[in-house]
């Protein structure tokens, strides 16, 4: 008899169909799927997917599913017919901005390692004849993007689980999950219940209303999409099929086609032409009312997914599809639906675990494109506890509380739908809703002109216009180049004149958005020690810069371990991953052992950071404070309790940017005395407001990392440049084994330091970064660097490139020459931070 866990996953979709097989295929054989439709045609997305791939995304990791899916695809096949057509994609270019775009994208392939190349207009036709050529300016061409037969693979997944010992029931819906103990136990059916320790929900949209029988909100809003078949193409009867390589099943020689700046994609079908739609409004679907469709009816033209046709609506596309295709003249739109799928609030997917309910896992809003390789990587974290393409961005605990109201939900998935094709600059913001999470500075932020950009719905400060007079007054060595306009959007010269500030006076930076918890009880230090690579169990007044490890060594996160008293730590965190995995953690060391209690809160918004940095802060401070700021009263990497202006004040001796000061915490009424006393009591030393487009150079010239950016789970903290903060003999912490001896053993890779030859030339990130000519790696984080008068780049490259090596970073197409420097670049014997 098996001893694998009982599992149960809801929804026979192309994920849910895919994760039996990842789960089989890895030995795990208790596995029952139920599928509320018919296995043969189940009616959800996947039934009637056009399944267009197009593999390259500004993500990594998504880059990497889709690539999974597209190898596992074309490996599955029946009669010698497989369930991906390699046709290649090609998406064109109507407009110069578009054009542009596409550089930006085959770099992002590039730095993937997905091959790709731009091509002219004449290639294009070359590609795809049905062009009308005078109106493409080129196009970006992926020779391995194709079409998948969603369907079809779903049956074949299907087959091939079920001979592995999956059991699928079609025609059974579910309609409880049962719980004991804070643990999923059994899913309910009309037919009883069914048995589970894990149960997985891959119910497409449907998502929440499953979500909702755990009380676990998940975050997606259902919209219908527009697709159409034309009647026959006449330029596409009797073509020979010379190549003898095409899929009967899903009929296409020339590549699928996107024409984003028309919000449009097509493919074929045989002699007839799909067209998809984006430039439609909106159209939100209500759960409730959705057809009912009996198992008996279920067809390609009646299921649940797929609503009517609102043929108003695709008029414009159709006058639009025949300007860029004129063959599409000689035929008309025979036959269109309304399909219905799933939207997020950033796009993304949502898998996890719900934090309140062991056990009850997510799969949803995952496209066909990236199916396979979700299913593998939630096969891989359910049966290895970790994937290894790292699943943080698709986390479903990455939303804020905030960010999973219905209202937010629906607005902003609403605002990808309108998105989804335009060309967006990675800093550009949305426009609504804004104003979500205030600090309480903001009301002073505003009267100096903050330029606000939002992030987890709080409003960040990028630069103050306050500060423009500076510029007038700023030494030449400060002066930053023009950047191209780009680089330059959603950029001021004024962060060179905040950064300047920064370095040689005194500055206030709002660090109030950085998720803070409290983490206390008996058990705080034994939870911190076990989750962290560091060591916590210090005397109270430490503060430790830690990494949370994965088992197998991966950056799950890095935090910063403040130790108040014997029983009370405050940890800096990166967001709501890391408070859910605490909160997690510390329920279950609880349920372990009750005398090793511990109780982790989230005190972000009951509480406000302000970053007092300069070399003139300690100036600023004594006019406020009776409290011992000097080198001895609060070294570097500790903290104390003081009094500012009578605000009481956890002090940490902490700098992002570099710069002797502190990271000042108070409650958050007293934010706003607080900022005001500090504020007040700089201006004989020039103190200014400053925001993170200063920031964020000035962490770069100290080597400062941003996990989830610079290092992820799939990298190491020896690789990361991060050794430092694993304890030399510290043992029993999660990701202990697998870092074992790797302290002396050589690393294939590095997070290395660039600077740009030019002096000039500013990148944003995932730029392709070539070595001895070739592709090797790709941009974290990029920067001007201001005090050193370059821009600066990290970036993950073979550990044979050292130091000194030149490489080229391609932006837009352009190869610029950079350099691998020491790193940091600023402050190496920490001068600063300790003087
Ligand atoms: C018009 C259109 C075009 C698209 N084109 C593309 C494309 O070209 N490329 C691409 O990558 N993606 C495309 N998509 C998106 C893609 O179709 C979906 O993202 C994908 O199919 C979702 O797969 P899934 O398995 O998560 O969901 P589904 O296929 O919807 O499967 C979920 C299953 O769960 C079942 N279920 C729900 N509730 C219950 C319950 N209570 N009990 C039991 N079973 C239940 C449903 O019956 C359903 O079968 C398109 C979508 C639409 C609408």
């Amino acid at each position: 008899m098996s001893t694998t866990p009982r599992v149960v996953i809801i929804g026979a979709g192309i994920v849910g169909a895919n994760l039996a097989d990842e789960l089989s295929i890895r030995g795990w054989t208790n596995i029952t799927v139920v599928e509320q439709g018919p296995l043969t045609l189940a009616g959800g997305s996947t039934s009637h997917a056009p399944g267009l791939v197009f593999q390259t995304n500004a993500s990594k990791a998504m880059t990497q599913f889709a690539s999974y899916t597209v190898d596992k695809l074309l490996s599955l096949s029946e009669s010698g017919v497989s369930c991906f057509n390699q046709v290649g994609g090609l998406e064109v270019a109507t407009t110069p901005e578009r054009f542009e775009d596409l550089k930006r994208k085959l770099g992002y392939a590039a730095s993937w390692g997905v091959e790709g190349r731009l091509i002219d207009p004449d290639e294009c036709a070359k590609h795809y004849p049905l062009l009308n050529q005078e109106k493409v300016l080129g196009g970006l061409y992926v020779p391995s993007d194709g079409l998948a037969s969603a369907a079809r693979a779903v049956g074949l997944l299907i087959a091939k689980a079920s001979a592995a010992g999956v059991t699928f029931r079609g025609s059974t819906p579910v309609t409880g999950i049962e719980q004991a103990g804070g643990k999923v136990t059994g899913v309910e059916t009309p037919d009883g219940v069914i048995p589970a320790d894990i149960v997985v929900s891959c119910a497409g949209f449907w998502g929440p209303r499953i979500g909702a029988m755990v009380g676990m909100s998940v975050p997606l809003l259902p919209l219908a999409h527009q697709y159409v078949k034309t009647t026959s193409v006449p330029e596409l009867v009797d073509r020979n099929d010379a190549s003898g390589l095409l899929d009967p099943s899903n009929g296409a020689w020339m590549p699928i086609l996107r024409h984003q700046d028309k919000d449009l994609y097509y493919r074929e079908h045989g002699d007839r032409m799909g067209i998809g739609s984006y430039a439609h409004k909106p159209m939100p679907v209500d759960l409730r009312e959705l057809p009912e469709v009996a198992a008996a009816d279920m067809s390609e033209h009646r299921m649940p997914s797929r609503l009517p046709f609102t043929e108003e609506d695709f008029l414009p596309c159709w006058e639009d599809s025949k300007e860029l295709l004129p063959a599409l003249a000689g035929a008309r739109i025979a036959d269109g639906f309304n399909g219905i799928f799933s939207f997020t609030p950033d796009g993304g997917p949502l898998v996890g675990e719900s934090k309140d309910v062991d056990g009850f896992f997510v799969a949803e809003a995952v496209w066909v494109t990236h199916s396979a390789g979700v299913a593998r990587a939630l096969a891989e974290r359910l049966i290895e506890g970790q994937s290894r393409i790292p699943l943080h961005e698709c986390e479903v605990s990455r939303f804020e509380e905030i960010q999973t109201a219905e209202s937010y939900v629906s607005e902003t998935s609403q605002q990808n739908f309108v998105e989804i094709y335009d060309v967006l600059h990675p800093l550009q913001p949305r426009v609504s809703p804004r104003e979500l999470r205030l600090s309480p500075f903001n009301a002073r932020q505003k009267e100096l002109g903050a330029f606000f950009l939002e992030a987890h719905g709080w409003e960040r400060p990028h630069w103050f216009e306050a500060n423009r007079g500076l510029l007038e007054v700023l030494p030449e060595e400060w002066r930053a180049p023009e950047r191209e306009p780009w680089a330059a959007m959603f950029h001021s010269p004024i962060s060179a004149a905040e950064a300047w500030k920064t370095r040689t006076a005194v500055a206030l930076y709002d660090m109030t958005p950085l998720k803070r918890l409290e983490v206390s009880g008996p058990g705080a230090v034994n939870l911190l020690q076990r989750l962290s690579a560091g060591k916590v169990d210090k005397k109270p007044g430490a503060v430790t810069y830690c990494l949370l490890l994965n088992d197998d060594g991966g950056i799950r996160s890095d935090i910063t371990v403040a130790r108040l008293d014997e029983t009370t730590f405050q940890v800096g965190a990166n967001g709501n991953i890391d408070f859910d995995y605490f909160t997690t953690e510390a329920r279950k060391q609880t349920a372990g052992d009750v005398t090793q209690w511990v109780q982790v809160r989230d005190i972000t918004g009951s509480t406000c950071c302000v970053g007092l940095w300069g070399p003139l802060a300690r100036e600023v401070i004594a006019k406020v404070s009776d409290d011992d700021f000097s080198n001895d009263g609060l070294k570097y990497f500790r903290t104390k309790q003081v009094r500012i202006g009578g605000v009481p004040v956890t002090a940490m001796r902490l700098s992002y940017v570099g710069e002797l000061g502190w990271e000042l915490y108070t409650t958050a009424e007293n934010g706003q005395r607080l900022w005001d006393l500090l504020f007040e009591a700089g201006q004989e030393q020039g103190i200014i407001a400053a925001g993170r487009g200063a920031f964020n150079s000035l962490r770069l010239e100290k080597g400062y990392r941003l996990w989830g950016t610079d290092m992820t789970p799939e990298h190491e903290p020896f690789q990361a440049g991060l050794g430092f903060s694993v304890g030399k003999d510290k043992e029993g912490y999660i990701g202990a084994e697998a870092l074992k001896d790797r302290r002396e053993l050589p690393v294939h890779r590095r997070l290395r330091c660039l600077t740009v030859d030019d002096g000039t030339s500013v990148v944003l990130g995932k730029e392709p970064v070539y070595f001895r000519g070739e592709p090797s790696g790709y941009v974290t984080s990029a920067a001007y660097g201001y005090t050193v008068r370059k821009p600066i780049a990290y970036a993950w490259l073979p550990a044979e490139a050292g130091e000194g090596d030149a490489v080229e970073i391609e932006y837009f197409g352009k190869r610029i020459p950079a350099t691998i420097s020491a790193d940091p670049l600023v402050d190496p014997t920490m001068e600063k931070l300790r003087g």
